[in-house]
């Protein structure tokens, strides 16, 4: 990916459509970036809890750099549109929560409906992607205050990243990380395998 794009076009492409979603995620990212006055690509320093998986995540990832393959992105399933920016250097850390009723472009439910149909004539294709442009507008000047609630947390920073020993499960012979294999009886198991034997 090129990092010399701007972060809202890098996002956009990293999660493949414009959505209200993203750009509420891009808006998050970059005031985690003025709170930590930090410049982008400096991803190795900052550490993302997400609780939630939507679209949102997708800004997070592309432009704060924080992924899972990295290590560096912590996804809790807690249905919110909060997420957790830490700057490990200076022991830093941000939380951002979008608010429950944000001002909304006039226009937001009705693109919402018709963006939950599958039945659009050409004309109300035409109306969805120019309530997109407004909602784009609205969502892209607004003042953070408007759209999130925020403030200075403690963190715990986890120890960084280390390599785990790779097990062999006995059932499926695949290998699973030490740390999420099941030991019974005699047997090393996968979670997979041992969900499948009944185990809860
Ligand atoms: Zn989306
Ligand atoms: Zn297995």
């Amino acid at each position: 990916m090129c990092r010399d794009m701007p972060p809202l076009e890098q996002a956009i492409q990293f999660h493949g459509h414009i959505c209200p979603g993203i750009l509420m995620g891009v808006r998050a990212a970059e005031l985690a970036l003025k709170h930590l006055q930090l410049e982008r690509d400096r991803d190795e320093e900052l550490l993302a809890v997400v609780e939630t998986d939507s679209c949102g995540v997708d800004a997070i990832q592309s432009i704060l750099g924080c992924t899972f393959g990295k290590g560096n992105l912590i996804f809790k399933d807690y249905g919110k549109a909060v997420y957790t920016i830490a700057r490990r250097d200076k022991g830093k850390a941000i939380r951002i929560a979008q608010k429950f009723n944000p001002k909304r472009s006039p226009g937001f439910d009705r693109y919402r409906e018709l963006d939950g149909r599958k039945d659009l004539t050409e004309e109300e294709k035409v109306e969805r992607e120019n309530l997109l442009g407004q909602i784009f507008e609205s969502i892209m000047t607004a003042p953070w205050e408007d759209i999130f609630d925020w403030r200075e947390v403690d963190f715990d920073f986890p120890e960084k990243a280390q390599i785990r020993r790779t097990l062999q499960c006995s059932r499926c012979g695949e290998g699973v990380m030490e740390g999420r294999a099941i030991s019974i009886e005699d047997e090393v198991l996968c979670p997979s395998c041992y969900l499948d034997k009944g185990g809860q």
